[in-house]
């Protein structure tokens, strides 16, 4: 089955995404690019270079609501009629997009003070405008089979970079298309969500990271297309190495963790200290992560003091 690779400015620091086009019956996208008007730009040569129109789209198949995958569906869909696809952990994100993402509860619980916490909100709010909702939606599970007229290709639902991220996987050879998930050269960031079951707990998103990527390892996959840079090839090696740097990290986060205890925003300054705005958020969302999993592996312990987790060293 044929998969052609659009490269699709943003204006986000990772730089241009990588959407790809699923040429078969029906004609599917993954993912659509951020609601600019460069991206709406290059999508439109683009989709012309390789033969067809916008209107000829059928359905749009989301591995996740980031605004540099999401932003164009609702366009496309006006546009073409094509059916949009998210999975269900993920359905609301898209629906109600004057709800902000970043949840303040969780965040003053990591001990952001509450003006650090709006200000954060308030910068994550400006993104929003690089995607527009999308009322019609149609939510996906694992092991979604999304039918062609020569195959299939699965969903896999591979939480960690968000809490609904997912892949698609094509057995027939052994393709993956990896949205966030899996990245040439950088670590997705485990971005702090609450948690899809229980929306006052932190989503652990390090913990079901790796857990993805034992799911995906578990495929036997030659082929990944990532999202944001080249192909990976070498996916053993990859996940050694990734393994790798998450332990030494783990290592060096216990190694910061005082005696009298540090909560996620103290321990993410003495990880990244220039960092501001998106930046802090994505940095706090890392030290929180990497909290999580150590207290999940039983080498921190933490305790909730008036409204903040609180990280401690085991004896
Ligand atoms: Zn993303």
């Amino acid at each position: 089955m044929r998969i052609e690779k659009l490269v699709i400015p943003t204006p986000f620091p990772v730089g241009p995404i990588n959407i790809y086009l699923i040429v078969n019956d029906p004609l599917t996208l993954v993912d659509t690019g951020p609601k600019t008007e460069a991206a709406m730009a290059a999508f439109s040569a683009q989709i012309k270079q390789l033969g067809f129109r916008v209107e000829d789209i059928k359905r749009i198949i989301l591995t996740h609501t980031h605004e540099d995958h999401c932003g164009l569906a609702n366009w496309l869909q006006q546009a073409s009629g094509a059916r949009v696809y998210v999975h269900e952990w993920e359905l609301q994100n898209l629906k109600e997009r004057d709800k902000t993402r970043v949840d303040r509860q969780l965040l003053l619980r990591t001990g952001v003070a509450q003006e650090e916490a709006e200000h954060i909100a308030g910068h994550y709010a400006a993104v929003r405008k690089f995607a527009d909702a999308v009322e019609d939606i149609v939510a996906y599970r694992d092991e979604h089979e999304f039918e062609f007229e020569t195959g299939a290709w699965r969903a896999v639902h591979t939480p960690g970079h968000t809490p609904g991220s997912s892949c698609l996987w094509r057995a027939a050879t052994r393709t993956l298309l990896a949205g966030d998930t899996i990245l040439k050269n950088i670590t997705p960031n485990p971005v702090l969500n609450p948690n899809p079951k229980k929306h006052s707990l932190r989503f652990a998103a390090l913990k079901n990271y790796l857990a993805s990527l034992e799911k995906i390892q578990a495929l036997s996959p030659t082929l990944i297309h990532t999202a944001h840079g080249d192909v990976v090839t070498d996916f053993e090696e990859y996940v050694a190495r990734l393994r790798r740097h998450t332990y030494e990290r783990q290592n060096n986060v216990v190694s910061l963790v005082p005696t009298d205890g540090i909560n996620a925003f103290a321990l993410s300054n003495l990880l990244f200290p220039k960092v501001k705005d998106m930046t802090r958020f994505l940095a706090i969302s890392e030290a929180i992560a990497h909290l999580d999993l150590a207290v999940a592996e039983e080498k921190l312990r933490m305790e909730n003091r008036d409204g903040v987790d609180m990280f401690f060293r085991k004896r």
